[in-house]
């Protein structure tokens, strides 16, 4: 299922999801991107990150963003048919484990989670309209973190042990 982050519909297909972006929204990089006007001065938008393209010009940065992305932190970076799931720490201390088709952060990882991390990883690159098999970044949206953290129990939530 990709997800429309212009108007969260969710459709079978990049084809179905095209039409509508263009059908709807005017266009696809209407349907995928949006531009934001934010008051700052320019020191600080030269430390402003996470966006495609910006332009400054009299105290407002004008900056073009992806949709749907709850922290340019937080994303699965896939190469070579293999997906690393990055959560927000620049380092991760306790390194990676692997789960098969993805490395997770350690200190998510316990063997009973294992799957269900999978399985919203992959649910990340198809809302995305992505696949393994298809190298770039993709974004995680808050759904995902959330989904990630309760299966995890990072957010206090452990998951019942058989
Ligand atoms: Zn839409």
């Amino acid at each position: 299922m990709v997800v429309c982050y212009a108007c969260g519909k969710r459709f079978n297909s990049n084809a179905e999801f095209y039409k509508h972006a263009k059908e709807v929204h005017g266009g696809i990089e209407n349907a995928i991107y949006k531009v934001v006007e934010k008051p700052m001065s320019f020191e600080d938008f030269k430390r402003i990150s996470g966006f495609v393209e910006a332009e400054y010009e009299n105290g407002i940065a004008k900056l073009k963003i992806l949709r749907g992305v709850a922290d340019y932190n937080y994303y699965i970076d896939v190469w070579d048919c293999k997906g690393k799931l990055h959560l927000g720490w620049k380092e991760e201390e306790g390194g990676w484990v692997d789960i098969g088709y993805f490395l997770i952060p350690k200190r998510i990882y316990r063997e009973e989670v294992r799957e269900d991390i999978e399985k919203i990883c992959f649910q990340v690159l198809e809302d995305r309209g992505g696949a393994i098999n298809q190298s770039g970044k993709y974004y995680l949206d808050d759904e995902h973190i959330g989904k990630i953290l309760l299966a995890s129990g990072i957010c206090g939530f452990e998951k019942v042990k058989k």
